[in-house]
């Protein structure tokens, strides 16, 4: 017989039953999905039938817990992890200057590899199933390889944005950046769990010329160009001063504005920017935390979701925000938009929850990326509404089990796919050492 497809007999999958399950016309309460060969091969409400509990081979209870997809944090930069705390009391251009670029430069590859394996791990506790990580430290393959080996392991899906900049200070040339992303193709590149993105820095550091090449490198693959927009007015006048043109302009007029651009921070736009992104189907990225810790200004997330602007959270590197913790990201977006606006009604917890899911249900054929997210604590209980809980109660660390592609990475809490307190008092060494080499103690 068959069930959904899922034929009797076959190996068995994981069946998650009991919780509240997220479906495409909202939750089942309760619900039970079935995973198998990395895809949602059945879901339904109520209790699972019988014959799909004879099938499985592990059955996990999600009672007192919601069942969801995983969630996207579309923004972060993994060698920030080395510099946590390091945000306070600096303008962003100055902040980098001072701090962020000389760390930058001190990484060696095995830090580097460190800094990826904590922030992956991180993330993973978060329930994040797919991380975007625009790739900064890019001073010879090894350290973006080592970055791409720990997605491997740790096993979560990831966009790698190889970042550069050729204009400005320590410019790459163009055609090592480019024979660079070349090779990252070549060697890496795997659609839908590891994919290589075009990262330019940002509208004041990169050229017409390698930003249209490299732009339309990363088309060749149907990758996307991810680069920092706007972020504070001073950025601003420095893309006008350069180019005579206000970012999200400037990126049109040089055919680099489309739907595979995703346009990281967005917070000082002109009406007709914010109009322009909406026709070019490009993505904003949003990251309120990070914006907030560098005091750097309320992005017009409202306008954006009223234009239909397809908008994502991310938390942005550890050294501003400084964490990775997707649900705080989501919950600073829910109050800024409001106390922005004076304005209560903007992002309802079910429209805020689509910033993080990007709008993914439980559903046959879907791939089999699911978290548990326990509900069942004092921050939340009664639940009254499973998107509010969501949305204004969940920290990551409610996070109880995740799955990527049927693999179970995490489940209660504990981490399956390497030594985490190993992993930590590494990184902690690693720390001690790197802050030595830079005189800082
Ligand atoms: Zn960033």
């Amino acid at each position: 017989m068959s069930i959904g497809g899922v034929e009797r007999g076959s190996a068995g999958g994981i069946l998650i039953r009991d919780g509240a399950v997220l479906a495409p016309e909202g939750w089942w309460k309760p619900g039970y999905v079935y995973l198998e060969q990395g895809k949602v091969r059945a879901a339904g409400a109520g209790d699972p039938p019988p014959a799909l509990v004879e099938v499985a081979g592990r059955v996990l209870s999600a009672r007192g817990k919601a069942v969801l997809p995983g969630v996207i944090n579309a923004h972060t930069h993994f060698s920030q992890v080395l510099m946590r705390g390091l945000a306070g009391g600096r303008p962003l251009v100055q902040w980098l200057k001072e701090l962020i670029w000389p760390l930058q430069s001190a990484l060696t590859p095995e830090e580097m590899r460190l800094a990826a394996l904590v922030g992956l791990v991180e993330n993973l506790h978060c329930g994040v199933t797919h991380v975007v990580q625009h790739h900064k430290v890019v001073r010879g393959p090894a350290f973006t390889d080592a970055v791409c080996r720990a997605a491997q392991t740790v096993g979560l899906r990831m966009t790698l944005a190889r970042s550069w900049a050729d204009m400005g200070a320590n410019p790459e040339p163009a055609d090592a950046i480019l024979d660079d992303l070349r090779r990252l193709y070549r060697e890496w590149h795997q659609p839908g769990r590891l994919e290589i993105a075009n990262g330019p820095i940002s509208t004041w550091r990169c050229s017409v010329d390698t930003m249209q090449k490299t732009h339309a490198l990363a088309g060749e693959f149907g990758a996307p160009t991810h680069i920092h927009v706007a972020e504070t007015q001073e950025e601003v006048e420095m893309t006008l001063e350069l180019f005579g043109r206000r970012p999200v302009d400037w990126l049109e007029s040089i055919g680099v504005l489309d739907q595979r651009t995703q346009v990281v921070h967005a917070v000082w736009l002109e009406e007709g920017e914010k109009q322009r992104l909406a026709e070019r189907g490009a993505t904003v990225v949003h990251c309120p935390v990070s914006n907030m810790v560098l005091g750097s200004g309320i992005a017009p997330v409202a306008d954006f979701l009223r234009k239909g602007v397809r908008v994502l959270l991310g938390t942005d590197g550890p050294a501003s925000n400084d964490t990775q913790d997707i649900w705080e990201t989501l919950k600073a977006a829910v109050g800024l938009a409001r106390v922005a606006n004076l304005d209560p009604t903007l992002l309802p917890p079910a429209q805020a929850l689509r910033l993080i899911t990007g709008g993914r249900t439980v559903q046959e054929g879907a791939p089999a990326d699911i978290i548990l997210v326990n509900l069942r604590h004092a921050r939340a209980v009664p639940v009254h509404d499973l998107d509010s809980a969501l949305t204004l109660c969940t920290h990551g660390s409610d996070v109880d089990t995740v799955i990527v592609d049927g693999r179970i990475l995490m489940e209660e809490s504990r981490v399956l796919v390497i030594d985490e307190p190993a992993l930590l008092e590494e990184a902690e060494s690693a720390l001690r050492h790197l802050r030595r080499r830079l005189g800082w103690e």
